[in-house]
């Protein structure tokens, strides 16, 4: 519309009526909603914008499709707009976005997070999993002072998988065998005592030194002081890497122990064990492939370090705040 007639048209707002008003306010609803998100990719993405096939950082603009800005890339010559090489290319209904990243801050089921967005039960799974790829990518760098290390098992699960490579469970929740074995996933939760944590899915049955080496030692200050449980893995791992290390012997009995000022314990962590247990109950069960998705969604909701659905969509398409 052109500037005259819109100046025209909007004076007339003044004389709406009330159920009017709620009408106009309905229609402009949805485009206000993909407003929103538009500016927030482009805010997101514009520092450091460059090409997704070649890195080159010149490129200019090359008309829209899909409500959003395209460009094409100088050096090479590649179209691609904000979201193209991002977990959230090509999704659809971008209006929804962040009334859907408000679902995942409230942890809501897959049908009660369509039921209120207004999209398909598959169309929210998609999303659930697309959004999660990079959320959980939003880690600390380094743990540092004293950090906590305990591992939690969970039973292993093929939910949503159309073939198992075992016989089916007949009565759901438990292990065929006691103790650790290959029928468990092992979580490895790491966390210092400024509460900045880091998780691995480590595998199947119990932790070892050399997973603890992929997953915990590139993370972990030199300078940390390593506190566990009395689990051989942990003392040969820190041994290995000269790290310094403490051990509360749990079976003991001894649960906290004083070495100078520091109490030692791992109580922070296990407490962090237990959370995400019972937020993951809500879920009634999820794939052992989607854990490090779970796990990184449940810290971004840990202490509401992540407190606004703008923030979160922001970690989703890659703004990492660590
Ligand atoms: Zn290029």
């Amino acid at each position: 519309m052109k500037a005259p007639r819109f100046r025209k048209w909007f004076a007339t707002l003044s004389s709406l009526n009330q159920p009017q008003r709620r009408q106009v306010l309905d229609a402009l609803h949805p485009a206000a909603g993909l407003d929103q998100v538009v500016a927030l990719i482009s805010q997101a993405r514009e520092p450091g914008r460059c090409c997704p096939r070649c890195g080159g950082g010149r490129c200019h603009r090359h008309g829209f499709a899909n409500d959003l800005q395209r460009f094409r890339c100088c050096a090479c010559g590649r179209t691609f707009n904000d979201l193209s090489g991002t977990p959230l290319a090509r999704l659809r209904h971008k209006a929804k976005w962040l009334a859907y990243s408000q679902v995942l801050l409230d942890s809501l089921s897959v049908r009660k997070g369509a039921d209120r967005v207004g999209v398909h039960r598959n169309t929210t799974f998609r999303w659930r999993h697309r959004f999660l790829a990079w959320v959980k990518l939003d880690r600390p760098a380094s743990l540092n002072g004293i950090v906590e290390a305990d591992e939690m098992f969970l039973l292993e699960s093929q939910k949503g998988s159309r073939t198992l490579d075992r016989p089916a469970r007949r009565r759901g929740g438990h292990a065929p065998m006691r103790g650790i074995s290959r029928h468990l996933d092992c979580i490895l939760v790491a966390r210092d005592r400024n509460g900045q944590t880091i998780d691995a899915v480590t595998g199947r049955g119990a932790l070892t030194a050399a997973q603890l080496e992929r997953s915990l030692l590139p993370r972990l200050d030199p300078q940390a002081l390593l506190v566990t449980d009395s689990h051989a893995a942990y003392r040969a791992f820190a041994r290995k890497h000269r790290i310094a290390h403490e051990a509360v012997n749990l079976r003991a009995g001894v649960r906290v122990r004083r070495l100078g000022s520091h109490a030692i314990h791992v109580q922070n962590v296990n407490a962090y064990h237990q959370r995400f247990k019972a937020w993951l109950m809500g879920f009634r069960g999820v794939a052992s492939r989607y854990l490090p998705n779970y796990l990184g969604w449940r810290w971004a909701l840990d202490g509401e370090r992540v407190s606004s659905a703008a923030q979160l969509f922001c970690l989703a398409i890659g703004v990492i705040n660590r």
